[in-house]
């Protein structure tokens, strides 16, 4: 028989590795802008097209390169970096492994313009998947400058795997902020499709992170330091009360280096206990230095884990510097409204004291009062009026309705240990809600009067316990669906404003902004953009006459990026949700036992009474077993 192994060519082999380095354009972000940190620049400037798919270019003021390692960088296996296997663990430089810049000419028309400071005259290189299509000399700047353009172009099922421009402007965009954020030293800045979106002058930390994600940060950062033998942490994490709902500020970065650790962000987390609510993370921006033999970098190119030696020290170290670092903040604990129906009674430490409680009463409730009679299934009108923006003046009592509510409650006894309100009702083809007998047999009625807790949350006892809901997320389900009704019927008519009104973009919406500006004056919106981010508004949808521009507009493209993990949302959805929030009744407006009532009622004639359009919990049920139970 033949001998049947052979070498693979080149090229073959680069597109290989290339499925390894090069999923999306952030990666060619990556190795690019750590390629020059690497060369010492102190000025980075990046520029992307569509997120990076059609071009993305790094132009650094490093060293450069002479012509012959211009030529040698494409070489797989080339890099100036390491010599030697001891060289791995003592790495100083982010690249190592000379793969990048292969994988990269390998599935992309790759152009290099190179000088050193030495020379007079610089390299221009072209090469087009690996093969070299030119080289010469030309002027040029010391450093380099590298533009990658059509990436993937020959493996089009890569190519087809990308997602949309805004995806992958989302990507680079973190891979951008990772890398300036532990390089405060150098200045950046980042164009795409022509747009800056940033531009970052070489600052401290604290400077650099309030230039990343906005002045409003300089006051949320409380400072943390600690050093001991293996390990020093120095950086930020924010307040307990600047929580985020989101995971994306937490930033771990260990020697210069970015990584992820699910073990260390459970230390910052546990650090936090008890001052912010649960599903709520802070944001932190940690850098640790540890000696260069004690951890394990090697482990992937495009992976972000990292192997620590001091894991269990470190972490009680980490936690023990973060806490100490908070000591100085007072802090209040929040109910959690993230909890599925369930009663919270914290456990008390060791030393911990407790405030005495204060409840504001109504000193009109009676709970004694009861109501009338029982119907297997209750009908509740459909309304469609939305609210005006004074809720004072529009919400008008139904109290019958919302009696009715613990009437049908009352005529089942299937029991179940939650609530699934959005499962149980149901419209029929007279556009009426009937609310199904299938409900809880605790909920008798032996009801009246609703009351609110710190102008936040309406407490409404019934005779299996009480249940409360949080005013906001009530009324926000309330105008969306509202908004969602009318809107489907007609077109949403604009409101010309008699004195228009300007704000300011922040620029790394541009982007999203750019993608939602027709659809926006479709919902009624009329503006202008001009000086790339300045947005002078006209016209406002009717009947939000009163809300800011400012705030409409940037809930909406709040709204916008969030639907964009979701996949394809309909954009009447996405504006409904951020108006409904722009409008609903916020924490902390006193509301009158009539307006309660309406409110409560007109929730449980909504398409969800339970949860709010952005999916949060609207209602918390405490039973009276749960209740007994914790007074044992
Ligand atoms: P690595 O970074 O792992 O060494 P790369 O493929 O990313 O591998 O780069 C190969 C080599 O090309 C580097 O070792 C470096 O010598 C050179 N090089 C790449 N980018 C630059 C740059 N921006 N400035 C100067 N030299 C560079
Ligand atoms: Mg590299």
């Amino acid at each position: 028989m033949s001998d049947l192994i052979k070498l693979l060519p080149d090229h073959i082999a680069n597109q290989i590795a290339a499925g390894e380095v090069v999923q999306r354009p952030a990666s060619v972000v990556k190795e690019l802008i750590e390629n020059a940190i690497d060369a010492g620049a102190t000025k980075i400037n990046l520029i992307a097209k569509d997120g990076g798919k059609t071009l993305i270019q790094v132009i650094d003021n490093g060293s450069g390169m002479s012509s012959i390692d211009a030529r040698m960088c494409f070489e797989r296996h080339a890099t100036s970096k390491i010599s030697k296997a001891d060289d791995l663990f003592h790495l100083h430089t982010k690249g190592f492994r000379g793969e990048a810049l292969a994988s990269i000419a390998a599935i992309a028309h790759v152009e290099l313009k190179t000088k050193l400071e030495t020379e007079d005259l610089g390299t221009l290189l072209i090469n087009e998947g690996t093969k070299i299509k030119s080289q010469e000399p030309c002027s040029a700047s010391t450093g380099t400058s590298i533009s990658v353009k059509n990436l993937f172009f020959n493996i089009p099922a890569r190519r087809n795997f990308l997602g949309t421009n805004l995806t992958e402007y989302k990507h680079v965009l973190s891979e951008f902020m990772r890398i300036a954020l532990v390089h405060p030293e150098v200045a950046f800045t980042f164009h795409n499709n022509g747009d800056l979106i940033y531009n970052l002058p070489i600052a401290g930390l604290r400077q650099r992170i309030v230039g990343v994600f906005g002045d409003k940060y300089n006051n949320r950062l409380v400072p943390v330091n600690e050093e001991t033998d293996i390990f020093k942490v120095t950086g930020f994490v924010t307040k307990p009360e600047f929580a985020r709902t989101s995971r994306d500020q937490m930033f771990l970065f260990v020697n210069n280096r970015y990584f992820k650790d699910t073990y260390f962000n459970h230390a910052i987390q546990s650090a936090f206990d008890g001052m912010v609510p649960s599903k709520k993370f802070p944001s932190y921006f940690l850098y640790f230095e540890v000696p260069t033999e004690s951890i394990d970098v090697n482990v992937h190119p495009t992976k972000t884990e990292i192997k620590f030696e001091n894991r269990q020290e470190i972490y009680s170290i980490l936690r023990a510097s973060i806490k100490q670092a908070l000591g100085q903040f007072n802090v209040s604990s929040t109910i959690d409204f993230d909890q599925e129906n369930t009663f919270q009674v914290p456990s008390l430490k060791k030393g911990e004291t407790v405030d005495a409680p204060t409840i504001k009463v109504n000193a009109g409730f009676n709970p004694f009062t009861s109501t009338t009679s029982v119907s297997q299934t209750t009908t509740f009108p459909k309304t469609s009026t939305p609210y005006s923006s004074s809720p004072k003046s529009s919400i008008k009592p139904d109290v019958n309705s919302w009696e009715n509510y613990y009437e049908a409650a009352k005529a089942n006894h299937e029991t179940e240990t939650q609530l699934e309100f959005g499962t149980e009702i149901t419209p029929n083809e007279n556009g009426e809600v009937i609310l199904q007998s299938k409900m809880d047999n605790r909920f008798e009625s032996n009801t009246k009067a609703p009351y609110q807790i710190h102008d936040k949350y309406i407490i409404s006892p019934i005779k299996s316990g009480f249940i409360m809901i949080d005013q906001y997320r009530a009324h926000s389900r309330v105008l969306y669906d509202n908004l969602i009704n009318t809107w489907s019927d007609e077109t949403v008519k604009s409101q010309q404003l008699l004195f228009s009104e300007e704000f300011k973009l922040s620029t790394v919406d541009l982007p999203f902004f750019k993608e939602i500006e027709l659809k926006l004056k479709d919902v009624g919106f009329d503006f202008i953009l001009k000086d790339t981010n300045s947005i002078t508004v006209t016209g406002i949808p009717v009947d939000f006459e009163n809300e800011s521009p400012k705030q409409l507009i940037e809930g909406v493209l709040t709204k916008f990026k969030e639907s964009q993990q979701e996949g394809d949302v309909d954009f009447k959805q996405v504006c409904a949700k951020a108006f409904a929030n722009a409008k609903a009744i916020k924490k902390g407006v006193k509301l009158t036992a009539e307006e309660m009532e309406h409110l409560i009622n007109e929730l449980f004639s909504s398409s969800n009474p339970q949860t709010s359009p952005s999916g949060k919990n609207i209602i918390i049920t405490y039973t009276m077993d749960e209740i007994t139970k914790k007074f044992n």
